[in-house]
């Protein structure tokens, strides 16, 4: 069967990365967490203690940025398992805001495509089927209700033990997705060829399946 690339795009929370590991997991296709590599810049700045506004210094710390995708999922930055640590709050809005800088960009795009060449490939993200991966064969752009999203994100909290405030987690969500929709280089937004998927009132298992759809007619 033909191998091809799937670009997933949509707003924070949208449960993109959860149905792009079950899709590459049936397909045995790789899996490319594009928002873990923008959190990894921001995990770095933060440690090194730089203002995430300062473009300058956070610019001047891609260099030292090495950044590893292991096939189980685990994230390494300069060799130091981060798959967890990127994940706290501070970092998703520092992660939005080193995003929006062109050269945190440029460093971060390239990998990505690079990592997507040959295809059978999945990447989520913001970005993917409009900038890194224009040509890919199947394109989605996937969204939920704002209430959807903070509930489900609550719900994953409350689950791994961290503590949780619906209303601020709404807040965070609309405020990163106003960001990244408002940022002047590569917005987030649906490219023209995506197809559109409202999870709202749909299991994760229909989305799969209408996926899954959508692959078949391509490969
Ligand atoms: O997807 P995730 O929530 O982990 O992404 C974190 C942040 O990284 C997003 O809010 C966005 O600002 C940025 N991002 C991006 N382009 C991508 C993936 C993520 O700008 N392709």
């Amino acid at each position: 069967m033909k191998k091809i690339s799937i670009a997933i795009d949509g707003p924070a929370a949208a449960g993109k990365s959860t149905i792009a590991k079950m899709i590459a997991k049936d397909l045995n296709y790789t899996y490319i967490d594009t928002g873990a590599m923008y959190r990894c810049v921001a995990y770095y700045a933060f440690i090194k203690q730089i203002d995430f506004h300062d473009e300058v210094k956070v610019c001047a710390l891609l260099e030292e940025i090495h950044i590893e995708m292991l096939p189980d999922g685990s994230i390494y930055l300069n060799r130091e398992d981060v798959t967890f640590s990127i994940r706290q709050n501070e970092i998703s809005m520092g992660a939005s805001i080193v995003s929006s800088y062109k050269d945190v960009r440029e460093f971060l795009v390239e990998q990505q495509r690079k990592m997507a060449q040959g295809g059978g490939v999945i990447l989520d993200g913001r970005d993917i089927g409009t900038v890194v991966l224009k040509d890919a064969e199947l394109k989605i752009y996937q969204v939920a209700s704002i209430e959807c999203r903070a509930m489900r994100r609550h719900k994953e909290n409350l689950e791994k033990g961290i503590e949780s405030d619906l209303k601020q987690i709404e807040e965070e969500i609309e405020k990163r997705d106003y960001q990244d929709m408002h940022r002047d280089i590569s917005p987030l937004k649906k490219a023209d060829d995506a197809i559109e998927i409202d999870t709202s009132d749909m299991s994760l298992d229909e989305v799969v399946a209408r996926i899954m759809e959508l692959v078949e007619e391509r490969v």
